[in-house]
């Protein structure tokens, strides 16, 4: 995969299934799919873009307030 290193950045599509609009950010799959969202199978990294990076920004501080609350 890393055979292709072009000084120009790819761009990256937004790993979140049936979106593909241009990702912005990219975090740990296991974190997206803590914040529920719908990653597609066998990505290493969850690329978002700026939607569902702010979906994924909300849903975990939600949780996280959940989490406080529920405790
Ligand atoms: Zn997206």
């Amino acid at each position: 995969m890393a055979e292709h290193k072009s000084p120009e950045r790819q761009e990256e599509l937004c790993t979140v299934k049936a979106c593909g609009k241009a990702a912005e950010r990219s975090i740990s799959t296991d974190a997206a799919s803590e914040a529920g969202l719908d990653i597609m199978e066998g990505a290493r990294r969850a690329h978002l873009c700026k939607d569902h990076y702010k979906e994924y920004k909300k849903r975990s501080k939600k949780d996280r307030k959940l989490d406080s609350l529920g405790h």
